[in-house]
Protein backbone atom coordinates (compact mmCIF):
# COMPACT_ATOMS: atom_id res chain seq x y z
CA UNK A 1 0.00 0.00 0.00
CA UNK A 2 1.20 3.17 -1.09
CA UNK A 3 -0.12 6.50 1.21
CA UNK A 4 -0.50 10.01 0.05
CA UNK A 5 -0.55 12.55 2.64
CA UNK A 6 -2.07 15.72 1.74
CA UNK A 7 -1.68 18.78 4.03
CA UNK A 8 -2.83 22.36 4.17
CA UNK A 9 -0.76 25.74 4.48
CA UNK A 10 -2.04 29.78 4.95
CA UNK A 11 -5.52 29.16 5.07
CA UNK A 12 -7.94 26.41 4.09
CA UNK A 13 -10.60 26.30 1.82
CA UNK A 14 -8.19 26.44 -1.25
CA UNK A 15 -9.24 23.37 -2.92
CA UNK A 16 -7.24 20.58 -0.86
CA UNK A 17 -10.36 18.21 -1.15
CA UNK A 18 -10.42 19.19 -5.05
CA UNK A 19 -6.70 18.91 -5.47
CA UNK A 20 -6.27 15.42 -3.47
CA UNK A 21 -9.09 13.89 -5.88
CA UNK A 22 -7.19 15.03 -9.13
CA UNK A 23 -4.27 13.52 -7.67
CA UNK A 24 -6.36 10.47 -7.42
CA UNK A 25 -7.76 10.55 -10.75
CA UNK A 26 -4.55 11.03 -12.55
CA UNK A 27 -2.82 7.73 -10.47
CA UNK A 28 -6.37 5.97 -11.45
CA UNK A 29 -5.75 6.92 -14.99
CA UNK A 30 -2.68 5.50 -14.92
CA UNK A 31 -4.04 2.08 -13.84
CA UNK A 32 -3.48 2.04 -10.35
CA UNK A 33 -6.36 1.27 -7.88
CA UNK A 34 -7.25 4.38 -5.74
CA UNK A 35 -8.95 4.91 -2.27
CA UNK A 36 -9.08 8.14 -0.53
CA UNK A 37 -9.29 9.13 3.71
CA UNK A 38 -10.71 12.44 4.72
CA UNK A 39 -9.43 13.28 8.25
CA UNK A 40 -11.47 16.51 10.08
CA UNK A 41 -9.78 16.81 13.39
CA UNK A 42 -13.23 17.99 15.31
CA UNK A 43 -14.85 16.76 18.03
CA UNK A 44 -18.07 15.54 16.39
CA UNK A 45 -18.81 12.19 15.63
CA UNK A 46 -19.61 12.63 12.00
CA UNK A 47 -20.77 15.66 9.78
CA UNK A 48 -24.64 14.34 10.58
CA UNK A 49 -25.47 17.13 13.39
CA UNK A 50 -23.73 19.82 11.49
CA UNK A 51 -25.69 22.60 10.48
CA UNK A 52 -24.88 23.11 7.09
CA UNK A 53 -24.13 26.54 7.53
CA UNK A 54 -20.68 25.14 9.77
CA UNK A 55 -19.27 22.86 7.30
CA UNK A 56 -21.49 23.06 3.91
CA UNK A 57 -23.34 19.81 3.01
CA UNK A 58 -23.76 16.96 4.91
CA UNK A 59 -22.75 14.24 2.14
CA UNK A 60 -24.22 10.76 2.65
CA UNK A 61 -22.55 7.40 1.65
CA UNK A 62 -24.29 4.01 0.85
CA UNK A 63 -23.64 2.52 4.54
CA UNK A 64 -25.69 5.74 5.72
CA UNK A 65 -22.43 7.45 7.09
CA UNK A 66 -22.92 11.17 7.17
CA UNK A 67 -19.65 12.48 6.14
CA UNK A 68 -17.66 15.65 5.24
CA UNK A 69 -18.58 16.47 1.67
CA UNK A 70 -15.21 16.42 0.47
CA UNK A 71 -16.14 12.34 0.17
CA UNK A 72 -18.68 13.52 -2.34
CA UNK A 73 -15.35 15.11 -4.40
CA UNK A 74 -13.60 11.52 -3.80
CA UNK A 75 -16.51 9.75 -4.91
CA UNK A 76 -17.02 11.71 -8.04
CA UNK A 77 -13.37 12.12 -9.37
CA UNK A 78 -12.86 8.95 -8.61
CA UNK A 79 -15.79 6.98 -9.10
CA UNK A 80 -15.29 4.86 -6.35
CA UNK A 81 -17.82 4.31 -3.42
CA UNK A 82 -16.10 4.95 0.15
CA UNK A 83 -17.44 3.99 3.40
CA UNK A 84 -18.31 5.58 7.08
CA UNK A 85 -15.13 5.02 7.87
CA UNK A 86 -13.02 6.67 5.16
CA UNK A 87 -13.77 10.06 7.21
CA UNK A 88 -11.86 10.23 10.08
CA UNK A 89 -12.92 12.79 13.13
CA UNK A 90 -11.32 13.52 16.08
CA UNK A 91 -14.50 12.16 17.59
CA UNK A 92 -14.37 9.14 15.79
CA UNK A 93 -10.73 8.38 17.09
CA UNK A 94 -11.06 9.23 21.03
CA UNK A 95 -14.87 7.30 21.10
CA UNK A 96 -12.23 4.04 19.72
CA UNK A 97 -9.81 4.67 22.48
CA UNK A 98 -12.09 5.50 25.60
CA UNK A 99 -13.90 2.70 25.17
CA UNK A 100 -10.76 0.41 24.75
CA UNK A 101 -10.02 1.79 28.04
CA UNK A 102 -13.37 1.13 29.50
CA UNK A 103 -13.15 -2.82 28.30
CA UNK A 104 -9.32 -2.56 29.81
CA UNK A 105 -7.49 -2.97 26.53
CA UNK A 106 -4.65 -0.94 28.24
CA UNK A 107 -3.96 -3.03 31.11
CA UNK A 108 -3.84 -0.40 33.67
CA UNK A 109 -1.38 2.23 32.24
CA UNK A 110 -1.67 5.93 31.88
CA UNK A 111 -3.94 6.43 28.26
CA UNK A 112 -2.09 9.50 26.10
CA UNK A 113 -2.00 11.39 23.17
CA UNK A 114 0.97 9.79 22.06
CA UNK A 115 1.27 6.61 22.10
CA UNK A 116 -2.44 5.74 22.20
CA UNK A 117 -3.97 8.49 20.19
CA UNK A 118 -1.61 8.24 17.99
CA UNK A 119 -1.13 3.94 17.60
CA UNK A 120 -5.18 4.36 17.11
CA UNK A 121 -5.09 7.12 14.21
CA UNK A 122 -2.20 4.68 12.16
CA UNK A 123 -4.38 1.52 12.93
CA UNK A 124 -7.55 2.73 11.42
CA UNK A 125 -5.73 4.49 8.82
CA UNK A 126 -3.79 0.61 7.73
CA UNK A 127 -6.90 -1.08 7.91
CA UNK A 128 -9.63 1.65 5.94
CA UNK A 129 -6.99 2.03 3.18
CA UNK A 130 -7.63 -1.94 2.30
CA UNK A 131 -11.27 -1.79 2.12
CA UNK A 132 -12.47 -2.10 -1.41
CA UNK A 133 -14.03 0.84 -2.62
CA UNK A 134 -14.87 -0.32 -6.57
CA UNK A 135 -17.85 -2.63 -6.04
CA UNK A 136 -15.46 -5.59 -6.53
CA UNK A 137 -13.34 -7.27 -3.92
CA UNK A 138 -9.80 -6.14 -5.13
CA UNK A 139 -7.94 -4.44 -2.54
CA UNK A 140 -7.04 -0.50 -3.27
CA UNK A 141 -3.07 0.11 -4.19
CA UNK A 142 -2.86 3.93 -2.80
CA UNK A 143 -4.43 5.79 -0.37
CA UNK A 144 -4.73 9.41 -0.16
CA UNK A 145 -5.33 10.62 3.35
CA UNK A 146 -6.59 14.28 3.22
CA UNK A 147 -5.74 16.06 6.46
CA UNK A 148 -8.60 18.70 7.36
CA UNK A 149 -7.62 22.39 8.47
CA UNK A 150 -4.21 23.68 8.42
CA UNK A 151 -0.37 22.45 9.47
CA UNK A 152 -0.43 24.46 13.15
CA UNK A 153 -4.00 23.83 14.26
CA UNK A 154 -3.57 22.41 17.75
CA UNK A 155 -6.65 20.12 17.08
CA UNK A 156 -4.72 18.95 14.01
CA UNK A 157 -1.39 17.74 16.38
CA UNK A 158 -2.14 14.65 17.08
CA UNK A 159 -2.69 13.58 13.20
CA UNK A 160 0.47 15.02 12.17
CA UNK A 161 2.60 13.26 15.08
CA UNK A 162 0.69 10.22 14.05
CA UNK A 163 2.15 10.79 10.42
CA UNK A 164 5.34 11.28 11.79
CA UNK A 165 5.56 8.18 12.77
CA UNK A 166 3.31 6.32 10.69
CA UNK A 167 6.28 7.43 7.47
CA UNK A 168 8.66 4.93 9.07
CA UNK A 169 5.94 2.49 10.29
CA UNK A 170 5.25 1.53 6.63
CA UNK A 171 8.45 2.58 5.34
CA UNK A 172 9.29 6.25 3.65
CA UNK A 173 9.27 4.36 -0.02
CA UNK A 174 5.87 3.76 0.75
CA UNK A 175 4.52 6.96 2.17
CA UNK A 176 4.64 10.75 0.31
CA UNK A 177 3.69 14.16 1.45
CA UNK A 178 1.89 16.99 -0.17
CA UNK A 179 1.62 20.67 1.00
CA UNK A 180 -0.74 22.55 -0.34
CA UNK A 181 -0.32 26.25 0.23
CA UNK A 182 -1.65 29.95 -0.92
CA UNK A 183 0.21 32.43 -2.98
CA UNK A 184 -1.31 36.00 -1.86
CA UNK A 185 -1.54 38.34 -4.28
CA UNK A 186 -2.22 41.88 -2.41
CA UNK A 187 -3.76 44.10 -5.03
CA UNK A 188 -1.46 47.05 -3.79
CA UNK A 189 1.74 45.38 -5.63
CA UNK A 190 0.00 42.64 -7.79
CA UNK A 191 3.32 40.32 -6.66
CA UNK A 192 2.81 36.40 -5.65
CA UNK A 193 4.05 36.34 -2.30
CA UNK A 194 5.92 33.53 -0.73
CA UNK A 195 6.53 34.04 2.85
CA UNK A 196 3.33 32.42 4.20
CA UNK A 197 4.86 29.63 2.10
CA UNK A 198 7.84 29.77 3.51
CA UNK A 199 6.72 29.84 7.27
CA UNK A 200 4.08 26.47 6.54
CA UNK A 201 6.95 24.90 5.28
CA UNK A 202 9.15 25.02 8.30
CA UNK A 203 6.12 24.48 10.64
CA UNK A 204 5.39 21.24 8.76
CA UNK A 205 9.53 19.97 9.06
CA UNK A 206 9.24 21.35 12.98
CA UNK A 207 7.11 18.54 13.27
CA UNK A 208 8.97 16.10 11.51
CA UNK A 209 7.38 15.98 7.82
CA UNK A 210 9.33 16.78 4.72
CA UNK A 211 6.91 18.00 1.82
CA UNK A 212 8.06 15.52 -1.12
CA UNK A 213 5.57 18.62 -3.32
CA UNK A 214 4.93 21.67 -2.51
CA UNK A 215 1.26 22.69 -4.52
CA UNK A 216 0.62 26.23 -4.49
CA UNK A 217 -2.44 27.77 -5.21
CA UNK A 218 -2.73 31.41 -6.76
CA UNK A 219 -5.04 33.69 -8.37
CA UNK A 220 -3.35 33.92 -11.65
CA UNK A 221 -0.46 31.35 -13.26
CA UNK A 222 2.86 31.66 -11.20
CA UNK A 223 5.76 33.19 -12.51
CA UNK A 224 9.07 31.25 -13.16
CA UNK A 225 11.07 33.35 -10.67
CA UNK A 226 8.50 32.66 -7.99
CA UNK A 227 8.41 29.26 -8.20
CA UNK A 228 12.26 29.35 -7.93
CA UNK A 229 12.36 31.20 -4.90
CA UNK A 230 10.06 28.87 -3.18
CA UNK A 231 11.89 26.04 -4.71
CA UNK A 232 15.42 27.77 -3.22
CA UNK A 233 13.45 28.94 0.22
CA UNK A 234 11.82 25.81 0.49
CA UNK A 235 14.78 23.49 0.03
CA UNK A 236 13.10 21.58 -2.65
CA UNK A 237 14.02 20.67 -6.44
CA UNK A 238 12.17 23.03 -8.45
CA UNK A 239 9.79 19.81 -10.08
CA UNK A 240 8.86 19.10 -6.36
CA UNK A 241 7.26 22.83 -7.28
CA UNK A 242 3.47 22.03 -8.09
CA UNK A 243 1.60 25.56 -9.37
CA UNK A 244 -2.24 25.72 -9.55
CA UNK A 245 -3.89 28.93 -10.54
CA UNK A 246 -7.94 29.60 -10.74
CA UNK A 247 -9.45 28.13 -13.28
CA UNK A 248 -12.84 28.00 -15.37
CA UNK A 249 -14.07 24.69 -13.91
CA UNK A 250 -12.59 22.01 -11.89
CA UNK A 251 -12.70 19.73 -14.66
CA UNK A 252 -9.28 21.25 -15.67
CA UNK A 253 -7.32 20.74 -12.39
CA UNK A 254 -6.09 16.73 -13.14
CA UNK A 255 -4.80 17.57 -16.54
CA UNK A 256 -3.51 21.17 -15.20
CA UNK A 257 -1.48 18.57 -12.40
CA UNK A 258 -0.64 16.34 -14.50
CA UNK A 259 0.92 18.34 -17.09
CA UNK A 260 3.56 18.68 -14.35
CA UNK A 261 4.59 15.25 -14.73
CA UNK A 262 2.64 14.32 -11.50
CA UNK A 263 2.31 10.72 -12.44
CA UNK A 264 5.89 10.21 -13.24
CA UNK A 265 7.20 11.70 -9.95
CA UNK A 266 4.96 9.25 -7.92
CA UNK A 267 5.98 6.50 -9.73
CA UNK A 268 9.64 7.10 -9.30
CA UNK A 269 8.97 8.51 -5.16
CA UNK A 270 6.43 5.49 -4.26
CA UNK A 271 7.94 2.90 -7.57
CA UNK A 272 4.41 2.45 -8.55
CA UNK A 273 4.49 -0.35 -11.51
CA UNK A 274 3.88 1.10 -14.90
CA UNK A 275 -0.08 0.19 -15.64
CA UNK A 276 -1.43 0.63 -19.58
CA UNK A 277 -3.07 4.31 -18.95
CA UNK A 278 -7.07 4.67 -18.86
CA UNK A 279 -9.29 6.97 -20.69
CA UNK A 280 -10.06 8.63 -17.61
CA UNK A 281 -7.67 11.73 -17.99
CA UNK A 282 -8.62 12.94 -21.23
CA UNK A 283 -12.28 12.26 -20.50
CA UNK A 284 -11.91 14.81 -17.93
CA UNK A 285 -10.26 17.07 -20.56
CA UNK A 286 -13.02 17.05 -22.85
CA UNK A 287 -15.26 17.76 -20.49
CA UNK A 288 -13.29 20.97 -19.37
CA UNK A 289 -12.93 22.12 -23.46
CA UNK A 290 -16.68 21.24 -23.81
CA UNK A 291 -17.43 23.43 -20.32
CA UNK A 292 -15.66 26.37 -21.85
CA UNK A 293 -17.13 26.47 -25.33
CA UNK A 294 -20.75 25.57 -24.36
CA UNK A 295 -23.35 28.82 -25.05
CA UNK A 296 -26.53 28.48 -24.36
CA UNK A 297 -27.62 28.28 -20.79
CA UNK A 298 -30.29 27.30 -18.69
CA UNK A 299 -31.64 29.27 -15.44
CA UNK A 300 -32.53 26.95 -12.25
CA UNK A 301 -33.55 28.99 -9.56
CA UNK A 302 -32.63 26.68 -6.20
CA UNK A 303 -35.01 27.61 -3.37
CA UNK A 304 -33.39 27.02 0.03
CA UNK A 305 -32.75 28.75 3.15
CA UNK A 306 -28.81 28.00 3.54
CA UNK A 307 -28.17 30.44 0.66
CA UNK A 308 -25.31 32.10 2.79
CA UNK A 309 -23.27 29.52 1.94
CA UNK A 310 -22.99 27.65 -1.60
CA UNK A 311 -21.30 24.52 -0.17
CA UNK A 312 -24.62 24.14 1.89
CA UNK A 313 -26.14 22.52 -1.63
CA UNK A 314 -22.86 21.37 -3.01
CA UNK A 315 -24.24 18.10 -4.41
CA UNK A 316 -27.54 19.38 -5.88
CA UNK A 317 -25.38 22.14 -7.24
CA UNK A 318 -22.73 19.79 -8.94
CA UNK A 319 -25.67 17.62 -10.03
CA UNK A 320 -27.25 20.42 -11.73
CA UNK A 321 -24.35 21.12 -13.44
CA UNK A 322 -23.60 17.57 -14.76
CA UNK A 323 -27.29 17.66 -16.18
CA UNK A 324 -26.71 20.75 -17.93
CA UNK A 325 -23.05 19.96 -19.36
CA UNK A 326 -24.81 16.52 -20.64
CA UNK A 327 -27.22 18.37 -22.41
CA UNK A 328 -24.86 20.68 -23.54
CA UNK A 329 -26.23 24.11 -21.72
CA UNK A 330 -24.69 26.10 -19.04
CA UNK A 331 -26.47 26.48 -15.84
CA UNK A 332 -27.39 29.22 -14.74
CA UNK A 333 -28.17 29.02 -11.17
CA UNK A 334 -30.27 31.63 -9.04
CA UNK A 335 -30.01 30.87 -5.20
CA UNK A 336 -33.42 31.94 -4.10
CA UNK A 337 -33.70 32.43 -0.03
CA UNK A 338 -36.92 30.88 0.39
CA UNK A 339 -37.95 32.96 3.48
CA UNK A 340 -37.64 35.98 0.78
CA UNK A 341 -40.78 34.33 -0.77
CA UNK A 342 -43.35 34.56 1.85
CA UNK A 343 -46.32 36.91 2.93
CA UNK A 344 -43.90 38.20 6.09
CA UNK A 345 -40.78 39.62 3.69
CA UNK A 346 -43.79 41.35 1.81
CA UNK A 347 -45.09 43.29 4.50
CA UNK A 348 -41.53 44.05 6.62
CA UNK A 349 -39.08 44.18 2.73
CA UNK A 350 -41.24 44.43 0.14
CA UNK A 351 -38.40 45.43 -2.34
CA UNK A 352 -36.73 41.57 -1.28
CA UNK A 353 -40.06 40.20 -1.70
CA UNK A 354 -40.89 40.91 -4.99
CA UNK A 355 -37.42 40.91 -6.44
CA UNK A 356 -37.14 37.03 -4.87
CA UNK A 357 -40.31 36.43 -6.51
CA UNK A 358 -38.87 37.71 -10.28
CA UNK A 359 -36.05 35.79 -9.73
CA UNK A 360 -38.50 32.54 -9.14
CA UNK A 361 -40.25 33.75 -12.46
CA UNK A 362 -37.49 34.04 -14.35
CA UNK A 363 -35.95 30.23 -14.05
CA UNK A 364 -36.52 27.83 -16.75
CA UNK A 365 -37.28 24.69 -13.58
CA UNK A 366 -37.13 25.16 -9.96
CA UNK A 367 -35.80 23.04 -7.69
CA UNK A 368 -36.66 22.68 -3.83
CA UNK A 369 -33.68 20.80 -2.17
CA UNK A 370 -34.09 19.14 1.39
CA UNK A 371 -33.82 21.06 4.64
CA UNK A 372 -35.03 20.62 8.17
CA UNK A 373 -36.88 22.46 10.35
CA UNK A 374 -39.86 24.89 9.83
CA UNK A 375 -38.24 28.18 8.95
CA UNK A 376 -38.25 29.24 5.36
CA UNK A 377 -40.85 25.92 4.55
CA UNK A 378 -44.04 28.43 3.87
CA UNK A 379 -41.87 30.10 1.10
CA UNK A 380 -40.85 26.58 -0.33
CA UNK A 381 -44.40 25.78 -0.58
CA UNK A 382 -45.55 28.92 -2.38
CA UNK A 383 -42.57 28.15 -4.82
CA UNK A 384 -43.72 25.02 -5.23
CA UNK A 385 -47.55 25.73 -6.38
CA UNK A 386 -46.17 28.58 -8.63
CA UNK A 387 -44.38 26.10 -10.28
CA UNK A 388 -47.12 23.57 -10.58
CA UNK A 389 -49.84 26.21 -11.79
CA UNK A 390 -47.60 27.86 -14.33
CA UNK A 391 -46.56 24.25 -15.09
CA UNK A 392 -42.79 24.73 -14.70
CA UNK A 393 -40.12 22.19 -14.39
CA UNK A 394 -40.14 21.08 -10.77
CA UNK A 395 -37.95 18.50 -9.12
CA UNK A 396 -38.44 18.20 -5.27
CA UNK A 397 -35.90 16.29 -3.07
CA UNK A 398 -36.94 14.65 0.07
CA UNK A 399 -38.01 18.18 2.07
CA UNK A 400 -38.79 19.10 -1.73
CA UNK A 401 -41.03 16.09 -2.14
CA UNK A 402 -42.38 16.60 1.27
CA UNK A 403 -43.44 20.48 0.45
CA UNK A 404 -44.82 19.31 -2.87
CA UNK A 405 -47.32 17.40 -0.92
CA UNK A 406 -48.11 19.45 1.48
CA UNK A 407 -48.88 22.27 -1.16
CA UNK A 408 -51.04 20.20 -3.15
CA UNK A 409 -53.02 18.75 -0.03
CA UNK A 410 -54.14 22.31 0.47
CA UNK A 411 -54.43 23.55 -2.59
CA UNK A 412 -56.18 21.11 -4.42
CA UNK A 413 -57.52 18.11 -1.79
CA UNK A 414 -59.04 21.24 0.03
CA UNK A 415 -57.02 20.51 3.54
CA UNK A 416 -56.36 24.19 4.70
CA UNK A 417 -53.88 23.36 7.55
CA UNK A 418 -52.25 20.37 6.39
CA UNK A 419 -49.14 19.97 7.29
CA UNK A 420 -45.81 17.73 7.97
CA UNK A 421 -45.69 17.03 11.97
CA UNK A 422 -41.98 17.85 11.90
CA UNK A 423 -43.54 21.50 10.94
CA UNK A 424 -46.45 21.87 12.87
CA UNK A 425 -47.36 18.50 15.37
CA UNK A 426 -51.06 20.07 15.78
CA UNK A 427 -51.81 19.95 12.39
CA UNK A 428 -56.05 18.28 11.56
CA UNK A 429 -54.07 17.21 8.34
CA UNK A 430 -50.42 15.30 8.87
CA UNK A 431 -49.45 14.61 5.06
CA UNK A 432 -46.32 13.63 6.04
CA UNK A 433 -45.17 12.52 9.47
CA UNK A 434 -42.10 10.44 11.06
CA UNK A 435 -41.30 7.20 10.92
CA UNK A 436 -41.52 5.73 14.33
CA UNK A 437 -38.26 3.81 14.25
CA UNK A 438 -36.16 6.42 12.96
CA UNK A 439 -37.01 9.03 15.51
CA UNK A 440 -35.14 7.56 18.63
CA UNK A 441 -34.34 11.40 20.59
CA UNK A 442 -31.14 11.21 19.79
CA UNK A 443 -30.40 13.21 16.72
CA UNK A 444 -26.78 11.83 15.59
CA UNK A 445 -27.23 8.68 12.72
CA UNK A 446 -30.42 7.96 13.72
CA UNK A 447 -32.38 9.17 10.76
CA UNK A 448 -33.37 6.66 7.47
CA UNK A 449 -29.78 6.82 6.38
CA UNK A 450 -27.91 5.21 3.15
CA UNK A 451 -28.59 3.30 0.08
CA UNK A 452 -32.30 2.35 -0.01
CA UNK A 453 -33.94 0.32 -2.61
CA UNK A 454 -37.05 2.14 -4.47
CA UNK A 455 -39.43 -0.11 -6.45
CA UNK A 456 -41.23 1.45 -9.63
CA UNK A 457 -45.25 1.04 -9.43
CA UNK A 458 -45.47 1.36 -13.24
CA UNK A 459 -43.69 1.29 -16.89
CA UNK A 460 -45.41 4.71 -17.07
CA UNK A 461 -43.10 7.08 -15.46
CA UNK A 462 -40.74 9.43 -17.04
CA UNK A 463 -38.05 8.66 -14.22
CA UNK A 464 -38.50 4.71 -14.85
CA UNK A 465 -37.80 6.03 -18.44
CA UNK A 466 -34.98 8.32 -17.46
CA UNK A 467 -33.41 5.48 -14.96
CA UNK A 468 -34.00 3.13 -18.24
CA UNK A 469 -32.71 0.35 -15.83
CA UNK A 470 -33.48 -3.46 -17.35
CA UNK A 471 -34.68 -3.89 -14.02
CA UNK A 472 -37.34 -1.80 -12.29
CA UNK A 473 -36.11 -0.63 -9.13
CA UNK A 474 -33.43 1.99 -8.29
CA UNK A 475 -31.12 2.49 -5.81
CA UNK A 476 -30.32 5.88 -4.09
CA UNK A 477 -29.17 7.19 -0.65
CA UNK A 478 -31.34 8.43 1.93
CA UNK A 479 -30.82 10.73 4.78
CA UNK A 480 -34.63 11.83 6.43
CA UNK A 481 -36.64 11.11 9.58
CA UNK A 482 -40.52 12.20 8.14
CA UNK A 483 -42.51 10.25 5.26
CA UNK A 484 -45.27 10.42 3.24
CA UNK A 485 -48.43 9.68 5.49
CA UNK A 486 -49.72 6.00 3.38
CA UNK A 487 -53.32 6.81 4.65
CA UNK A 488 -53.65 9.43 2.32
CA UNK A 489 -52.18 7.77 -0.98
CA UNK A 490 -55.36 7.56 -2.58
CA UNK A 491 -56.61 10.91 -2.21
CA UNK A 492 -53.34 11.83 -3.77
CA UNK A 493 -53.80 9.40 -6.71
CA UNK A 494 -56.96 10.51 -7.28
CA UNK A 495 -56.20 13.94 -8.52
CA UNK A 496 -53.22 12.91 -10.42
CA UNK A 497 -50.42 13.15 -7.42
CA UNK A 498 -49.34 10.00 -8.51
CA UNK A 499 -46.37 7.83 -5.93
CA UNK A 500 -44.63 5.50 -9.21
CA UNK A 501 -41.94 4.11 -7.02
CA UNK A 502 -42.26 3.12 -3.24
CA UNK A 503 -40.00 0.95 -1.14
CA UNK A 504 -39.50 -2.55 -1.42
CA UNK A 505 -42.14 -3.33 1.48
CA UNK A 506 -44.24 -1.12 -0.49
CA UNK A 507 -45.02 0.92 2.98
CA UNK A 508 -42.56 4.17 1.87
CA UNK A 509 -43.39 6.74 -0.97
CA UNK A 510 -40.07 7.02 -2.53
CA UNK A 511 -41.07 9.27 -6.36
CA UNK A 512 -44.23 10.97 -7.25
CA UNK A 513 -45.36 12.43 -10.71
CA UNK A 514 -47.66 14.52 -11.34
CA UNK A 515 -49.74 14.19 -14.13
CA UNK A 516 -50.91 17.03 -17.06
CA UNK A 517 -47.31 18.44 -15.94
CA UNK A 518 -44.26 19.16 -18.29
CA UNK A 519 -42.02 17.54 -15.58
CA UNK A 520 -43.90 17.50 -11.94
CA UNK A 521 -41.55 15.24 -9.75
CA UNK A 522 -40.66 14.21 -6.30
CA UNK A 523 -38.23 11.97 -4.45
CA UNK A 524 -37.79 10.90 -1.00
CA UNK A 525 -34.28 10.02 -1.74
CA UNK A 526 -30.94 12.31 -2.59
CA UNK A 527 -29.99 11.86 -6.14
CA UNK A 528 -27.05 13.99 -6.40
CA UNK A 529 -25.18 12.21 -3.96
CA UNK A 530 -24.69 9.62 -7.06
CA UNK A 531 -24.62 11.52 -9.43
CA UNK A 532 -21.18 11.57 -11.92
CA UNK A 533 -19.52 14.14 -14.50
CA UNK A 534 -19.77 11.47 -16.67
CA UNK A 535 -22.87 10.10 -15.87
CA UNK A 536 -25.64 12.67 -14.59
CA UNK A 537 -28.68 11.98 -11.89
CA UNK A 538 -31.61 11.21 -14.42
CA UNK A 539 -33.92 12.98 -12.00
CA UNK A 540 -31.69 16.06 -12.25
CA UNK A 541 -31.23 15.19 -15.63
CA UNK A 542 -34.94 15.05 -16.60
CA UNK A 543 -35.42 18.71 -14.77
CA UNK A 544 -32.96 20.01 -17.06
CA UNK A 545 -34.10 18.35 -19.90
CA UNK A 546 -37.38 19.53 -19.14
CA UNK A 547 -36.23 23.15 -18.43
CA UNK A 548 -35.21 23.13 -21.81
CA UNK A 549 -37.81 21.56 -23.69
CA UNK A 550 -36.15 19.07 -24.77
CA UNK A 551 -37.79 16.00 -22.30
CA UNK A 552 -39.83 14.80 -24.48
CA UNK A 553 -38.16 14.09 -27.82
CA UNK A 554 -35.21 13.00 -25.91
CA UNK A 555 -37.11 9.88 -23.99
CA UNK A 556 -39.10 9.15 -27.40
CA UNK A 557 -35.76 9.00 -29.11
CA UNK A 558 -34.65 6.15 -26.71
CA UNK A 559 -33.08 8.82 -24.24
CA UNK A 560 -30.59 10.44 -26.78
CA UNK A 561 -30.64 13.85 -27.39
CA UNK A 562 -31.61 15.04 -30.80
CA UNK A 563 -29.20 14.70 -34.01
CA UNK A 564 -28.83 18.53 -34.01
CA UNK A 565 -27.50 18.04 -30.58
CA UNK A 566 -25.50 15.75 -31.64
CA UNK A 567 -24.10 17.25 -34.21
CA UNK A 568 -23.18 19.93 -32.34
CA UNK A 569 -20.27 17.92 -29.88
CA UNK A 570 -19.20 16.18 -33.19
CA UNK A 571 -18.56 18.72 -35.12
CA UNK A 572 -16.32 20.33 -33.05
CA UNK A 573 -14.69 17.27 -31.45
CA UNK A 574 -13.80 14.39 -33.41
CA UNK A 575 -11.67 12.71 -31.07
CA UNK A 576 -12.48 8.66 -30.13
CA UNK A 577 -12.56 9.77 -26.71
CA UNK A 578 -14.78 12.46 -26.72
CA UNK A 579 -17.42 10.02 -28.66
CA UNK A 580 -16.81 7.13 -25.73
CA UNK A 581 -18.15 10.12 -22.92
CA UNK A 582 -20.55 11.74 -25.12
CA UNK A 583 -22.17 8.07 -25.73
CA UNK A 584 -21.57 7.67 -22.07
CA UNK A 585 -23.55 11.17 -21.22
CA UNK A 586 -26.28 10.41 -23.62
CA UNK A 587 -26.87 6.82 -23.15
CA UNK A 588 -25.94 6.55 -26.90
CA UNK A 589 -24.30 3.46 -27.67
CA UNK A 590 -23.62 3.75 -31.47
CA UNK A 591 -20.27 3.53 -32.67
CA UNK A 592 -18.30 6.13 -34.04
CA UNK A 593 -18.76 5.57 -37.67
CA UNK A 594 -23.13 5.46 -36.96
CA UNK A 595 -22.71 8.68 -34.88
CA UNK A 596 -20.24 10.28 -38.00
CA UNK A 597 -22.65 9.40 -40.69
CA UNK A 598 -25.72 11.19 -38.89
N1 LIG B 1 -36.79 17.23 7.35
C1 LIG B 1 -37.28 16.22 6.48
C2 LIG B 1 -37.18 14.84 7.10
O1 LIG B 1 -36.49 14.65 8.06
C3 LIG B 1 -36.54 16.23 5.17
C4 LIG B 1 -35.12 15.79 5.27
C5 LIG B 1 -34.30 16.13 4.08
O2 LIG B 1 -34.74 16.92 3.26
N2 LIG B 1 -33.11 15.57 4.00
O3 LIG B 1 -37.79 13.91 6.63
Amino acid sequence: MKYILVSGGVISGIGKGVISSSIGTILKSHGHRVTAIKIDPYLNIDAGTFSPYEHGEVFVLDDGGEVDLDLGNYERFLNVKLHKDNNITTGKIYQHVISKERRGDYLGKTVQVVPHVTDAIMEWVERVAKIPVNGDSAEPEVCIIELGGTIGDIEGMPFVEAFRQFQFRVKPENFCNIHVSLLPQPSTTGEQKTKPTQHSVRALRGLGLSPDLICCRSQSPIEMSVKEKISNFCHLAMEQVITLHDVSSLYHVPMLLEKQNLSAYFNKRLGLTKRPKKAMLSQWQNLAEKYDRIQSSCNIALVGKYTRLEDSYASVIKALRHAALAINRKLVLTIVDSTELEEETLKEKPVIYHDAWKQLCLADGVLVPGGFGPRGVEGKIAAVKWARLNKKPYLGVCLGLQVAAIEFARTVLNMEDANSSELNPNTSHPVVIDMPEHNKGDMGGTMRLGQRRTVFQTEDSILRKLYNQPHNFVDERHRHRYEINPTYIHLYEEKGFMFVGHDVEGLRMEIMELKDHPYFVGVQFHPEFLSRPIQPSPPYLGLLLASCNKLESYIQRGNRLSPRERIYITDEESSENELEVFSQLTGDSNSLSSIESK
